[in-house]
């Protein structure tokens, strides 16, 4: 078991990684709460798979927990669903000591951190993540949100989690899509600000995905403590830190959109792409060697990641996809930042280059 803490000023949260740590969750969660009662939420493919263990890992801690089991699937983070998820918290008496365990992927856990955020002006939560995305991204760092008709995680807030639960043992049923969508995330890392790590992903890559548990924990825990580091340093998005994050991303959105954020491309998988794409881009404006460009796309494509628009099955004109980009929420004073790269391990921000640049670069990709 390991243990990790993001340091955020005067709070600190723990971050655990172990396997079998499903069955921990009560040992972990009834030390913190003021009295023995906590509510679970999942979705309908996590609760058949894990909710009873997760309830029995509270019951045999004298813990009472009742459960919530929403729709699995995007459309969980919405307006119904904060409703549904929100009445019921207050319908089950919920008090701000209580600590709701959210136990799911980033759906769940961005949907139930934002209840938490505004239910009764401010609950715990626990993250219990399920997928790779969520284990190495979205339960750490406080951003929660839900999608509105305008676009995705336009309404939300932050707030941090009290604890982070993460057992990689729960990666074994994760369809293999989903796996490599997540994968496409612990690659960023290397590519922000660590070439080592990526080097590691190049040689480690294909074992974590067929299923190597020790490649996995260390993957996730590698993952991790770098979001800790870069949500530290900049938690609420103020300056340019937190931003590196994006990398990939402001090119994905943009594929993601054109797609209609359908299952035809995973979030993940329009990372994988977004981050060749970045790459691509920034070695067009010599701003990278063009042999690291073919490094990212060479790993993402041996693997059978989306890493052109064409593996991703876009065929749209640069414009149509620059437009996208437009509307990112991340625009400032009508600029998209951009998150380009000296070389791998080696990205940062910049608003150099604008939209009708990055149109005329989309068409030639
Ligand atoms: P998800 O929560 O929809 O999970 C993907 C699918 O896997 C679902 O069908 C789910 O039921 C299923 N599943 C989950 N765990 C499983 C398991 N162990 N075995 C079998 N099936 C399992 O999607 P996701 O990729 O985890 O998260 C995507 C969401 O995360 C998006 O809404 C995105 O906006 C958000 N996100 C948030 C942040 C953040 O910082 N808050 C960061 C990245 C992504
Ligand atoms: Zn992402």
């Amino acid at each position: 078991m390991e243990r990790l803490t993001v340091e955020l000023g005067a709070r600190s949260y723990d971050i655990v990684i172990g396997d079998g740590l499903l069955d921990a969750v009560g040992a972990q969660v009834a030390p913190r709460l003021k009295r023995p009662r906590t509510m679970i939420v999942t979705d309908a493919h996590v609760a058949d798979l894990y909710l009873a263990r997760v309830s029995a890992s509270l019951a045999a801690e004298g813990v009472a927990a009742s459960s919530l089991v929403l729709p699995a699937g995007e459309g969980t983070k919405s307006w119904e669903g904060l409703a549904r998820l929100t009445e019921w918290l207050i319908g089950e008496g919920i008090e701000r000591s209580d600590h709701v365990i959210a136990l799911g992927g980033g759906v769940i856990g961005d949907l139930v951190g934002f209840a938490c955020s505004i239910v009764k002006r401010g609950c715990a939560f626990v993250q219990v993540p399920t997928t790779l995305l969520a284990q190495v991204d979205s339960s750490v760092g406080g951003k929660t949100a839900i999608n509105v008709a305008a676009g995705k995680n336009l309404i939300g807030a932050f707030h941090q989690p009290a604890l982070v639960l993460i057992d990689p043992t729960t990666l074994a049923t994760l369809p293999a899509r989903e796996l490599g969508a997540g994968y496409a995330e612990v690659v960023k890392y290397g590519l922000i600000d660590d070439a080592d790590f990526f080097a590691w992903c190049e040689a480690n890559g294909a074992a974590l995905l067929a299923g190597d548990g020790a490649a996995r924990h260390k993957a996730i825990a590698h993952s991790v403590s770098a979001k800790a580091r870069i949500v530290a340093a900049d938690e609420r998005e103020t300056q340019d830190v937190r931003a590196l994050l994006n990398l990939g991303h402001s090119f994905g959105h943009a594929l993601e959109a054109e797609t209609g954020y359908s299952d035809r491309l995973l979030h993940g998988e329009a990372v994988a792409a977004g981050m060749v794409l970045a790459h691509q881009f920034s070695a067009a404006k010599g701003l990278c060697p063009a042999a690291d460009a073919a490094r990212v796309r060479d790993h993402l494509a041996g693997l059978g990641l989306p890493h052109s628009l064409a593996s991703a099955g876009i065929n749209s004109g640069g414009a149509a996809l620059a437009a996208h980009m437009a509307h990112d929420k991340k625009v400032r004073g009508g600029k998209l930042p951009l998150i380009l790269t000296h070389g791998i391990g080696r990205s940062f921000v910049t608003d150099d280059y604008g939209l009708d640049t990055v149109a005329a670069f989309l068409d030639g990709a």
